[in-house]
């Protein structure tokens, strides 16, 4: 990078970065790393100090195995997801030319734990900030079931992560507990799994201005990504591995996270700014506010929770049926994958056995009323 004081100041900083990366790369050990990588700026940015790093090294000096993993939540805003699967594919097909010992994975949710499952099939209301039952089933599960994995194989494994201290003042607070700890810490919930952030201290902005001025190693350009955020009017989705990034899970833009969040509210006037190509947003933005809607109306809903408690209950079975039929209707008009038939299946074995409990419920009732004598 060229450039006045400003650049200056940011090329000694990835010069810090990049010898942290380094250094650790060649510890004396050969625990594997695993890079959280969700398409958004800051894992953009490790993920690519790192593959430009380990190109620094000699060849006979790369034998650490390097894990991307990316999580699919299987709702994710169209947009993101195709960039990132040509990011990754861009990636995939520049490694044998890269020589890196670099591996990528995609996670993804249980059958049993889609959005889609949990919704229609045991007619869960859509997410909201106090009834958030979605990002440890659709993020922090599948990411961390593939680290588990790792460290069975391995012992120990190295978690790096884009989180950066500027972000947020949630962020900064966390951030702050391990000052002074060392270059690793180890995980709140994941034992043998020690957390590397190597962009803790870089801004928004020095982020931007490293991406803008250097070019991927894996051929391409930054360019899809700044379109990305350019006219988004929301923040990214993050990678997701703990109960601590929970809260900054969900986005005001429909072009980050989940394209059915209802955690935040969405902006409406990103419609009024839609431009070419984004259009088929649309119907999908107003296919999850009538969900919301739908859902949260008292008389689409059960008068008894699961636990068999008097409340505001799961969806019944009509409303589940309703909500199935109109998003099948919106996959046909849209045409994209919006639910798989293996999620069709297991909503319907979850139906199935839902309806005989709800039976041998009321009969259960009813035999507890006729015994006191009602
Ligand atoms: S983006 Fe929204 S729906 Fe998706 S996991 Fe995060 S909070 Fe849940």
């Amino acid at each position: 990078m060229k450039g006045g004081p400003e650049i200056d100041e940011l090329s000694a900083k990835i010069l810090a970065i990049k010898t942290d990366i380094k250094e650790e790369y060649r510890a004396a050990h050969n625990k594997p790393w695993i890079i959280g990588f969700s398409g958004g700026k800051d894992s953009t940015l490790v993920l690519q100090l790192v593959v430009e790093t380990l190109l620094e090294l000699p060849w006979s000096e790369r034998s650490r195995r390097v894990h991307v993993i990316a999580n699919d939540t299987l709702v994710e805003s169209p947009i993101v997801q195709t960039y990132v699967e040509s990011l990754l594919s861009a990636l995939s097909t520049s490694l044998p030319d890269l020589s890196l010992p670099i591996e990528i994975h995609k996670t993804t949710p249980l059958v049993d734990q889609t959005f889609w499952v949990n919704l229609i099939g045991r007619g869960y209301p859509p997410p909201t900030r106090f009834f958030r039952w979605c990002t440890d089933r659709m993020k922090i599960r599948p990411t961390t079931d593939y680290i588990r994995e790792r460290i069975t194989e391995s012992g120990e494994v190295i978690l790096l992560l884009g989180v950066r201290r500027s972000e947020s003042t949630a962020r900064a607070k966390s951030a702050k507990r391990y000052d002074g700890t060392g270059r690793l810490n180890p995980h709140n919930d994941l034992p043998g799994c020690f957390v590397f952030r190597p962009i803790l201290e870089l801004t928004t902005d020095e982020v931007w201005e490293y991406l803008f001025a250097c070019a991927p190693p894996w051929a391409g350009s930054h360019q899809a990504l700044m379109k990305l955020y350019r006219d988004a009017t929301g923040g990214e989705c993050p990678v997701v591995i703990d109960t601590d990034t929970q809260p900054s899970c969900g986005s005001n833009s429909i072009r980050f996270g989940c394209w059915t969040c209802t955690v935040v509210d969405k902006d409406k006037s990103f419609r009024n700014a839609m431009e070419k190509g984004f259009e088929r947003l649309e119907p999908m933005a107003n296919f999850r506010d009538w969900l919301k809607d739908f859902c949260y109306t008292e008389e689409n809903r059960m008068t008894e929770r699961r636990n068999g408690q008097a409340g505001l209950g799961p969806l019944k079975f009509d409303a589940r049926k309703t909500v199935l039929d109109r998003l099948l209707a919106l996959q046909d008009e849209v045409k994209v994958q919006l639910i798989s038939s293996a999620e069709i299946r297991r909503i319907e074995e979850i139906w199935r056995d839902d309806a005989s409990q709800h039976v041998l419920n009321r009969a259960n009732r009813l035999l507890q009323l006729i015994g006191e004598g009602r």
